[in-house]
């Protein structure tokens, strides 16, 4: 285990916790591979781990937490509800399901991972507060919603929301909600944050990267992270992609590479699936 690493690590605080800045993503990534990855990312020094229901990988998740060296109370581990599943009974055996298969008693956070309109945010909500009293999750949080759904969350619920995951790499501008969560406290958890691999073949943030001796992976998140209230959850399968991404808190990008990172192309969005919403336009 690299304590170094460990202690290198910025944290997001909110609504009494504490999130750790980068996490593992596990997004098509099952099975063996899926746990060995987790193991090894714990080993490594990475705290918190991104999985969901829809992944059909949370067994793998939780047994990779179980053979890695690392306590679970020193781990944020987040869940997404099933989709189709936003009603106070769907809620229940959705986060009750995930517990059992991760094998473990609580979540750190539980998100609803669209919003949907088939049932009133009001009655998930509710039921995400009685798991959150119940002690099954510590915090509340969403994921995909625009600006106009986190306004109607805020307007039907005082929960305190943890988080917004929405999809954002130097690709993409995401000024709308960010902006927004800035403003009401939400942190923003940034998804597909390598932009799928398009990433690592862009030869302007190599030659950025070149300044510091690091990676265009490594410039790209660094670049998340160097912004307030942005966490971000790199999926990494091996050992080499996992280590690189976690490499990132001994460098600094100066006020011109953030800018030249900030005025690349903005409208690559990559996750748009028939059930998303109308996204928001750029502030
Ligand atoms: P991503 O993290 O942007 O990119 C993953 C790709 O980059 C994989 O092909 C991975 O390869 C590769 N990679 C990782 N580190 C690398 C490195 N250092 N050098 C070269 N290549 C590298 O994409 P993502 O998986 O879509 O997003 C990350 C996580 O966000 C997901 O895993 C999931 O947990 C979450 N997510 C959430 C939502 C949502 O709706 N809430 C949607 C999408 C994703 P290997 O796999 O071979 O390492």
């Amino acid at each position: 285990m690299d304590i170094q690493r460990i202690e290198e690590m910025p944290h997001i605080e909110r609504d009494g916790g504490s999130m750790p800045c980068l996490g593992l993503g596990t997004f098509q990534n099952s099975g063996e591979e899926c746990r060995r990855s987790v193991a090894t990312a714990l080993d490594v020094g990475y705290r918190h781990v991104d999985t969901a229901r829809m992944y059909e990988n949370e067994q793998s998740v939780g047994a990779g937490i179980k053979d890695s060296s690392v306590s679970r109370e020193d781990i944020f581990l987040t869940s997404k509800l099933a989709m189709g599943s936003l009603d106070r009974k769907g809620v229940h055996s959705s986060c009750d399901k995930s517990l059992q298969c991760l094998d473990t008693a609580y979540l750190d956070l539980l998100l609803i991972h669209w919003p949907e309109e088939d049932t009133p945010l009001e009655e998930t909500l509710e039921a995400m507060a009685d798991l959150k009293s119940a002690g099954k999750i510590r915090h509340i949080g969403v994921s995909n919603f625009t600006v106009s759904w986190l306004e109607r969350l805020l307007a039907v619920s005082d929960e305190s929301i943890f988080c917004n995951q929405i999809e954002y790499h130097p690709y993409l501008d995401q000024s709308a909600p960010i902006g927004f969560c800035d403003e009401h406290g939400i942190a923003v958890v940034a998804y597909s944050p390598l932009a799928r691999g398009k990433v690592m073949k862009d030869d302007r943030l190599t030659t950025i990267g070149a300044k510091y001796g690091k990676s265009a992976v490594q410039v790209a998140l660094r670049w998340l992270l160097g912004q307030a209230g942005v966490a971000a959850i790199p999926k990494g399968r091996s050992e080499d992609h996992i280590r690189e991404n976690i490499d990132i808190f001994d460098f600094d990008l100066n006020e011109e590479d953030l800018k030249e990172i900030s005025a690349l192309e903005h409208d690559q969005r990559l996750i748009d699936p028939d059930w998303a919403p109308e996204w928001d336009e750029p502030r």
